[in-house]
């Protein structure tokens, strides 16, 4: 289980947790649903939410697709005082920290490179090419963790999401 999972194990264990929907050029893999794990979008309709100013931060990912935080609904989660949580990379974390320096920002971190390579192979829905950009794309994350303020193992799933929980819910 990735990052995904764990943000998905969270929202059904804290529904009062809001979590960002983001917009990906990326197509959907099976079982994903529109609107709810991401806005799919296409590579034109990314290019005009930002000319159109709509992207709180965005990024290239992993050297292909494009990753950004809509941010009319992180506007008004946070008017309504919600607690909130993005799940984004380390380009779009830098981001966010230059416009929004108080939230607190978390570093889900692998139990190791073995155990991260045997989840993406377990997955099996990336080639060998997009499994290699996602390694290294992991490594040099690694290398930036301490620009955060905690790190979270990604170990056992259940205790993550307790952690993370206590994390977002502190915060607010
Ligand atoms: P995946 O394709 O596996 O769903 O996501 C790849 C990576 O994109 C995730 O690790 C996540 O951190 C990052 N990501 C997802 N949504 C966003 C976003 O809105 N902005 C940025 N900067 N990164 C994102």
């Amino acid at each position: 289980m990735g990052k995904g999972t764990l943000v998905r194990a969270l929202r059904e264990r804290s529904p009062d947790i809001w979590v960002s929907v983001s917009a990906t050029t990326r197509s959907p893999r099976p079982g994903e649903v529109d609107g709810v794990d991401y806005h799919f979008v296409s590579d034109d309709d990314f290019t005009h939410m930002i000319e159109r100013g709509e992207l709180l931060e965005w990024a290239t990912v992993h050297g292909t697709h494009r990753y950004g935080t809509p941010r009319t609904p992180v506007d008004n989660a946070l008017a309504a005082g919600k607690p909130s949580l993005l799940e984004i990379d380390l380009q779009g974390a830098r981001q966010v920290k230059a416009s929004m320096p108080e939230a607190l920002y978390v570093f889900i971190e692998p139990p190791s490179m073995d155990e991260l390579v045997r989840r993406l192979v377990g997955r099996g829905t990336e080639d060998d090419l997009e499994r290699e950009r996602r390694l290294r794309t992991a490594e040099t994350e690694m290398a930036a963790s301490k620009e955060f303020d905690r790190i979270i193992i990604n170990d056992d799933l259940d205790t993550a999401v307790s952690q993370l929980e206590a994390l977002v819910l502190d915060a607010r």
